[in-house]
């Protein structure tokens, strides 16, 4: 009978792979797929044949008996090999009992005796129908299947779960791009800080580095700071945050930003023309930008770090929390 035949050649097949010293075990790609064909094409002409719940596993036993004398790893991996045989039937009863249902409902609305291929797609999408399982299914009850229809339904999914891929990319680069921006106006608040609270005007920028989760600023400073002057810092940061002021962007020469009290480097050539960013009344320093709109979206700053950069140069770490 040809069932049977097909039972015990793929039974002996798949217990031949699962005892091999690879290690391969069912799965949706490559071998383990294939292995996992195997299997199931069994599992379902034992259904037919009402053979028992692992009766395949108990096939399976008997092709160990029969070879392993011959083939010792077999025998070495036996447990192995049923277990795995054991766990792949499980989870295949599970997706059958859900997709037949289904499949049933599909095969009665199928049109001119074809399941089109978006519902083959469905079959497979949802209940982990392989598209031969589909087939097979529909050849029993003598309809067909629009294969080539459920190919390019598979390729349109994936086009389009590529392109999810890439909204979330550029949403994640959005994010990003707002977690340093904001990053990078804090700096400004910080700088300022400092002079203020050190009460030291030479105080300058020696290197700054953000990234979306903290910022890193180096200024010219002779002495570790107190836990006293980095709190009144931070405090002093937190308050230009609260006062919601807007941060404003002028154009205008190195000469004028100059006389208008701007900080920063003053590596322009003079007469050149450069940005000015604004933050009320509190900070004005000459950078490229971008910076946030209004220091109300910058977040709770807090100085996470206070060390010795070089000689002369102190470095501080700090965050925005939300
Ligand atoms: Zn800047």
């Amino acid at each position: 009978m040809k069932a049977f035949r097909i039972i015990a050649d793929h039974i002996r097949c798949a217990t031949f792979i699962l005892g091999d010293q690879r290690g391969v075990t069912p799965s949706n790609v490559d071998q383990g797929y294939i292995l996992r064909r195997l299997i199931r094409r069994s599992i379902r002409y034992a259904m037919q044949l009402n053979i028992p719940r692992y009766g395949i596993v108990e096939i399976a036993s008997a092709v160990i008996d029969q070879y392993g004398d011959v083939y010792p790893e077999l025998e070495e991996n036996r447990e192995k090999v049923l277990s795995e045989l054991k766990r792949e039937e499980n989870r295949f009863a599970d997706t059958l009992k859900k997709g037949i249902k289904e499949f049933n409902k599909t095969a009665a609305n199928a049109r001119d005796g074809k399941i089109d291929g978006i519902s083959a797609f469905h079959l497979y999408d949802t209940y982990g129908f392989p598209i031969e399982l589909t087939m097979e299914l529909a050849q029993e009850k003598g309809i067909t299947v629009d294969v080539d229809g459920f190919h390019e339904a598979f390729a349109e999914h994936q086009k389009k779960s590529q392109a999810g891929a890439t909204q979330r990319f550029k949403s994640g680069l959005a994010d990003h791009q707002e977690a340093t921006t904001a990053l990078h106006s804090a700096t400004h608040l910080l700088h300022k800080a400092l002079r203020v609270v050190l009460n030291d005007d030479t105080i300058s920028q020696k290197g700054s580095n953000i990234t979306a989760e903290r910022l890193r600023f180096d200024f010219s400073f002779p002495r570790k700071l107190t836990p006293e002057e980095l709190k009144a810092v931070e405090d002093l940061v937190n308050e230009q945050i609260q006062r919601h002021m807007p941060i404003t962007c002028e154009e205008m020469t190195v000469a004028e930003a100059k006389a208008q009290g701007a900080i920063g480097l003053f590596e322009s050539k003079y007469g050149e023309r450069v940005k000015v960013y604004t933050m009320g009344d509190f900070s004005k320093e000459i950078c490229g930008g971008p910076h946030a709109e209004n220091t109300g979206d910058l977040g709770h700053f807090v100085i996470k770090k206070e060390e010795a950069s070089s000689s002369g140069v102190r470095r501080i770490k700090a965050v925005l929390e939300k």
